[in-house]
């Protein structure tokens, strides 16, 4: 596969590159940058002319939930797996039509997400590439009560349950420090893990050279689990400076989730009930005013939607949506293209592989008529998505 006349976007270096043609193997790697003029068309090698659009790395998206059901109360925890697996396909392929081609999810119901991942490596589906935590681990009445997480208690209960996830398959393990906005009466200020607990997930995560997720609502909370190893914080709703700052200093990663607390519309199309709307207006701005504490101090920002990302809101993608929400927060456009491509690769460990349009990495490219450079709006009209060299989908 040749690409040519394409304006080849430098994530990394905010540039456009001097190359205009990208190459990609049979197995789906770039092999060659270089000039359309010169990369010559080996035998019947598909040849595919952009005529000056811009070539973008495909989008990765950080905080999915694929198997969520809306609203949450008729989550059923003994669903048939069956069932959890159409809803879930029919949302990654709605994500990797609007140009997700990655994403990491953070709790999945019966782990459908490792089970995805299992049938598009067979060839049976075709969803984005998948980083998956199975299922979160949460303590019996917390979080994630009634939505079919793994459940445990102390040390060794959440040091067994997170061996668990990971001997499934598991890429990173997810737990829920705080509460959250779900249920009537939840709130994200309350802690809900003991050191002990955190650190038994933190102990199985780092024997298996991976790391922890948390959904995190709080100072205190964040403060407790970035002394206990904790490397990826989600949501943020309220945030003090010294939290951000200790984020900044430890160099972890933020995924705000700012769509949370600011599509209230979304929400009662979904038929959400008023108590989550509710809780979810209410901090609202206290989570931005916490996203810009964290901008500021220089935390490094991540692309989350805690919705299926390729749902649409806005007309747009929820990553999109997410995109746009912290680029108007402050984030600086260089940054906000970042935190869906490169910073989120280095967040799932793939900074070698994905978020960039080089040498080496997947042939995984969205092309569009606007630079998003100059503008992340841009993303909102795809010509091109690709996925390892195969095409999802052409308006050319
Ligand atoms: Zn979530």
């Amino acid at each position: 596969m040749l690409i040519t006349n394409a304006k080849i976007v430098d994530v990394l270096a905010g540039a456009i590159k001097s190359e205009d043609a990208v190459r990609i193997s049979a197995s789906g790697e770039i092999t060659e940058l270089g000039k359309s003029t010169t990369l010559n068309r080996s035998g019947d090698e598909t040849v595919i002319d952009l005529d000056g659009r811009y070539l973008f790395p495909g989008l990765i998206s950080c905080h999915s939930h694929l198997s969520v059901v809306f609203p949450f109360s008729l989550t059923d925890p003994n669903e048939d797996p069956a069932l959890t697996a159409f809803r879930a396909a029919e949302r990654a392929h709605e994500a990797l039509a609007s140009g997700i081609t990655t994403l990491r999810s953070v709790h999945e119901q019966n782990q459908v997400d490792l089970y995805l991942r299992r049938a598009a490596k067979a060839g049976w589906f075709q969803g984005p590439r998948i980083f998956g935590a199975g299922r979160a681990l949460s303590t019996p009445d917390g979080h994630g009560a009634g939505s079919a997480c793994s459940y445990a208690k102390d040390f060794n209960g959440f040091y067994k349950a997170a061996i668990g996830e990971l001997d499934d398959g598991a890429d990173h393990l997810k737990i829920f420090i705080t509460g959250g906005l779900a249920r009537a009466g939840e709130r994200p200020e309350d802690p809900e893990m003991t050191d002990d607990e955190i650190r038994g997930v933190v102990k199985a995560a780092e024997e298996r050279n991976t790391y922890v997720v948390a959904h995190a609502g709080e100072s205190a909370a964040i403060q407790q689990a970035l002394r206990l190893g904790v490397r990826s914080f989600e949501h943020g709703y309220v945030m003090d400076q010294a939290t951000v700052d200790a984020m900044a200093a430890k160099d972890v990663f933020y995924s705000p989730t700012l769509c949370v607390t600011r599509s209230e519309s979304w929400m009662r199309e979904k038929g959400f009930e008023e108590a989550s709307i509710q809780n979810c207006l209410a901090v609202a701005d206290r989570h931005l005013a916490s996203v810009k504490l964290a901008i500021a101090a220089g935390v490094k920002m991540t692309n989350g939607t805690d919705y299926p990302p390729g749902d649409l809101v806005d007309g747009a993608s929820a990553a999109l949506h997410e995109l746009f929400l912290m680029h108007g927060a402050g984030l600086s456009t260089l940054k906000s293209l970042q935190s869906i491509t490169t910073t989120a690769a280095s967040l799932i460990k793939q900074e070698d592989k994905l978020g960039q349009i080089a040498k080496g990495f997947f042939g995984d490219l969205i092309a569009m008529r606007g630079n998003p450079l100059d503008d992340p709006q841009n993303l909102r009209e795809l010509d091109l998505v690709m996925q390892g060299g195969r095409v999802v989908a052409n308006r050319l």
